[in-house]
């Protein structure tokens, strides 16, 4: 479960003076457990695509399904993951964990042990009650993370989610979030403009073209050393061809 499909989306914003088409018929499918990215050029449309996805936005035409149900309305088989990491300042790792639970009245025993248990696999149990101002910028990002997995969704949305991290921090956060992903087997739609990110985790990658975003090429990843985690894939002597490749498509 967790497969997405877009079929034939156009979106065009409106305002009292003009219009903008942020995408200009859009149409791709994502598989269960695989992991798509999606690179592009700034302003192009690659977040307009996450915020239809998941419901936020309504599309001008075309539909987006979740498991062959057609979308209408926020789904909650869908977690979003943003840039920043939205945490509360003034609650504890714990308690911001908890709150989307809470607000959406589903915390219960089981759910309880979930987060208990992945807290404890990705070393941030002994940080429960600790406030967010005292994690580094990584520990942070797998806190939202977390918070994000609570929910059990079966998809997940990351929109440039290592983009405010250092570039030493965020080689190893990324590494740590695909790890977390590939053992929960969540199908990942991630947004960059790093193409190097993008190759080190993808299964999959389209690049969009600029706005309004169609999709320009889309590129089958593979590695030789198959379960190989991103910092080894960056160091693979595949890993160059597919630099190139990308960089070409997004300067023609
Ligand atoms: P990206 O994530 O690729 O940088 P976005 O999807 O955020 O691009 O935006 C695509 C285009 O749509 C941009 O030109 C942006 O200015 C425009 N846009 C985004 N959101 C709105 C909005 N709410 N109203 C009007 N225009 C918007
Ligand atoms: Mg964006």
């Amino acid at each position: 479960m967790g497969k997405v499909e877009i079929k034939e989306v156009y979106m065009n914003y409106h305002s009292l003076k003009s219009s903008t088409s942020a995408l200009n018929n859009i149409s791709f499918s994502v598989n269960d457990s695989e992991f798509l990215s999606i690179v592009g050029p700034s302003g192009c449309g690659k977040s307009t695509i996450l915020n239809i996805i998941v419901g936020l936005l309504k599309p001008s035409s075309g539909e987006v399904y979740i498991d062959s149900e057609l979308i209408n309305g926020v789904s909650p088989k869908i977690g979003y993951m943003f840039q920043r990491d939205h945490l509360f300042e003034w609650l504890t790792v714990w308690d911001n964990i908890m709150l989307g639970l809470k607000i959406q009245h589903k915390l219960d025993i089981e759910k309880k042990d979930r987060i208990i248990n992945l807290l404890k696999d990705y070393s941030l149990w002994d940080f429960k009650d600790h406030y967010p101002n005292e994690l580094s910028g990584g520990m942070r990002q797998r806190v939202a993370l977390i918070r994000t997995l609570a929910l059990n969704p079966e998809v997940l949305l990351l929109d440039e989610p290592f983009s405010a991290l250092d570039y030493q921090t965020r080689l190893n956060v990324s590494d740590d979030i695909y790890k977390i992903l590939k053992k929960e087997n969540k199908t990942v739609i991630m947004v960059t403009h790093d193409l190097s990110e993008a190759i080190s985790m993808s299964d999959r990658i389209l690049v969009l073209s600029n706005r309004p975003a169609k999709i320009k090429k889309e590129l089958n990843i593979n590695f030789e050393l198959d379960s190989v985690s991103p910092l080894k894939r960056r160091e693979a002597p595949e890993f160059r061809g597919y630099f190139n490749e990308l960089w070409k498509e997004l300067n023609s």
